[in-house]
């Protein structure tokens, strides 16, 4: 018999991961799940995100050095900041139209905004906070990092792959006057030693899927009262934001892969299955980065050339769908706030979402910091935010998704202008 694909243990696990977690949930022992089960979860995500820092830096200075040309290497760098801006923006615009059309936040009552603002007010004034210690100007600085180590141990990715970039030029440069050819093939070996751990670890990611599900479901679930009452509320806003995701990848994913890459649209799909779900459970695109490399280098086809390079970046400057659910939320808030968007408001939410998804880091729940710089450039009370906190984890699961397919996308299409696609091992 054949063997079950691992997608599909993953998707497997995943389902009773729900079902646990809310059987939990009903029977009142949510305690129990998050102190017993939601641990194995976390050590699962901990084993991905050890290897991602590294993974970035190994990978991304060999596949700098052993690029023949510079120009090469300026010319790939052009086509992918040019269509993970693009991307973004365009997400954000279909965001926006969907949530005019849907508008979610125009009949909801003074008394469900009112125990929204109960319920939630002290951890939306946290946020505030922690948004308050961001800056654009301090975000561009911070990209040149003073001491490369502390940047590789804090897991400042941008700064790690400015490094990286550097050194991997740096060591293009050497090789006419020094013999570089060990010290590249050292850094080939270890990323690919790293690829390796990924297929180790992916061997648990059943269990692991599972256990983060239970947890994030039965954390979800131990109000179940309060819970319903959110879903009820914020059911118009959530489905926007849903909508708006399935309609930006598969129209502008599916354009782009269709039209401009040489990869058929379903070997696309179903490679990046695996990386997909894990996203959604963990609601991480670095954690989930080492499986997209994988998947996108040995599933896709893309070469390591291009994708050590443009998924890094990608995974910390590209998030379709948090641009996206920032539109979305911007507007659903101005709208409960009584506050008329005219069209240069709207333009505004484009331009300044599309750098807060930049700045934004790609762990869980920062999307949601980052919205509130959105809020305050268009004169929103930044405290609305407090009316979607309470369901902002599944939007964050499905926005991550999104930020993760983003990345692939691009890798593809770039690889496929390159001439950098191979027929993954077993097809032709
Ligand atoms: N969780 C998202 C990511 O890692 C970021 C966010 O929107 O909060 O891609």
């Amino acid at each position: 018999m054949k063997r079950l694909a691992l997608h599909w243990w993953i998707l497997i696990a995943m389902g009773f991961g729900v079902v646990a977690g809310i059987v939990s949930a009903q029977t009142g022992t949510t305690g129990f799940v998050l102190t017993w089960v939601d641990p194995v979860g976390e050590i699962f995500l901990n084993l991905l995100k050890m290897i991602a820092v590294p993974l970035v830096l190994f990978s991304l200075v060999a596949g700098v050095a052993s690029l023949n040309d510079t120009s090469k290497m300026g010319r790939i760098g052009g086509k992918t900041i040019a269509l993970y801006l693009g991307t973004t923006a365009v997400a954000i615009t279909i965001g926006l139209i969907v949530v005019n059309l849907i508008d979610p936040g125009g009949d909801m009552s003074p008394e469900t905004v009112e125990r929204l603002r109960a319920a939630f007010q002290e951890e939306a004034n946290q946020r505030v906070e922690a948004a308050r210690q961001v800056s654009i100007v301090d975000q561009i600085v911070g990209i040149v990092p003073t001491n490369p180590f502390w940047a590789l141990a804090e897991t400042k990715m941008l700064q790690v792959v400015f490094f990286a970039l550097m050194l991997g030029v740096a060591l293009t440069r050497l090789r006419n006057k020094k013999d570089t050819a060990h010290i590249v093939t050292v850094f080939e070996l270890l990323s690919d030693a790293i690829i390796e751990i990924v297929h180790l670890i992916m061997k648990i990611a059943p269990i692991g899927v599972f256990a983060m599900m239970a947890s994030v479901i039965a954390d979800l679930g131990e109000d179940p009262d309060k819970m319903r009452d959110l879903l009820g509320a914020l059911v118009w806003y959530m489905l926007a934001v849903i909508i708006a995701i399935i309609i930006h990848a598969t129209l502008v994913y599916g354009v782009l892969i269709g039209w401009l890459s040489k990869v058929p649209i379903g070997r696309f799909v179903r490679a990046m299955v695996p990386a997909q779900l894990l996203a959604f459970s963990s609601s991480s695109s670095a954690a989930t980065l080492p499986v997209t490399i994988d998947c996108v280098e040995k599933e896709v086809g893309v070469d390591e050339e291009v994708s050590s390079f443009v998924l890094p970046l990608g995974a910390t400057i590209n998030m379709d769908g948090t641009g996206l659910y920032q539109g979305v939320a911007a507007v659903f808030i101005a709208t409960v706030y009584g506050m008329e968007l005219d069209l240069w408001q709207q333009v505004q939410i484009v331009l300044t979402a599309s750098l807060a998804s930049i700045g934004t880091a790609a762990v869980p729940g920062v999307g949601i910091v980052m919205l509130t710089i959105v809020l305050d450039q268009i004169g929103v009370p930044q405290d609305g935010i407090l009316l979607i906190l309470g369901v902002d984890r599944p939007l964050d699961m499905c926005r991550t998704v999104l930020n993760v397919t983003g990345d692939a996308t691009v890798a593809t299409v770039v690889a496929s202008s390159e001439g950098l696609i191979h027929a993954p091992p077993g097809q032709s």
